[in-house]
């Protein structure tokens, strides 16, 4: 991959970005629950898919119907429960290891107070407990509380990076305070999710394929894509690809 500027988007251009891609990838509401339920989920969704990660947690609450039986459990006992889920004896040890440090803080396992408290408030409070990092916190935010956050995984950081958003050399920590801050709060569900499906689908890893710049609807606002140079022949493909409700064919400039 060449080098490539950074630049800071407007809020318009990222708008314009969300856009395009909802318009491909769709739109999605957050699945208001419990956070300690979501901030567990979250831990058991760890290098897993969605419905065995689900399997794992309705299994976990099946065997253990509250938190407290969780953490009066075996790590045994509980990796048993989520074995559906992968990774079931490190999991279990990081389950039952956050559930400890909450109750020690807070004398419950309780973290209700979190649903009227602002998305900062509840920030500060986990980032002070092991293992929850800023991906973990924001994914508890934005997917179960409603709440403003941006959660930067391998694809979004991968994407942001090539659109330009975040310098090239930037970590997970720096794209979780860039971006934070650049989408607009009634974007970041949406734009996170359908970032993550354009890195599958077509801004791929270089060792997955790398990007399809030629086929990408967002071409046009990516400091890297825009950096590409065409092939007749790519041209030509897209011209037959159709990107209803979108600006495509604007981005073949
Ligand atoms: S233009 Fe290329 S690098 Fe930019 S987002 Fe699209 S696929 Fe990724």
């Amino acid at each position: 991959m060449t080098p490539q500027s950074t630049f800071t988007p407007t809020k318009r251009t990222i708008r314009r970005i969300h856009e395009l891609l909802r318009g491909i990838y769709g739109s999605r509401q957050p699945t208001p629950r419990d956070a300690l339920d979501g901030l567990i989920l979250i831990v058991l969704s760890q290098a897993t898919n969605d419905i065995n990660c689900d399997r794992a947690f309705q299994s976990l609450k099946k065997q253990f119907p509250t938190w407290d039986d969780v953490l009066d459990a075996t790590d045994e006992e509980v990796a048993d429960a989520i074995r559906s889920g992968g990774l079931a004896n490190q999991k279990a040890k990081r389950v039952r290891q956050l559930l400890a440090e909450i109750k020690a803080d807070r004398g419950s396992l309780d973290l209700s107070w979190m649903r009227d408290a602002s998305a900062t408030e509840c920030e500060v409070y986990l980032q002070k407990f092991h293992g929850v990092g800023p991906k973990t916190i924001a994914c508890v935010l934005v997917f179960f509380l409603n709440k403003p956050a941006f959660p930067v995984d391998t694809h979004v950081h991968r994407v942001t990076k090539r659109l330009g958003w975040i310098r090239p050399q930037a970590g997970a920590d720096e794209a979780h305070k860039v971006l934070r801050e650049l989408v607009p709060d009634d974007c970041k569900l949406d734009l996170h999710v359908n970032l993550i499906s354009h890195g599958r689908a077509i801004c791929r890893a270089a060792g997955n394929g790398g990007p399809k710049c030629g086929a990408c609807p967002i071409r046009r606002h990516c400091a890297f894509g825009k950096s590409v140079k065409l092939s007749k022949e790519e041209v030509a493909m897209q011209r037959q690809t159709t990107f209803h409700g979108t600006d495509f064919f604007v981005t073949l400039e």
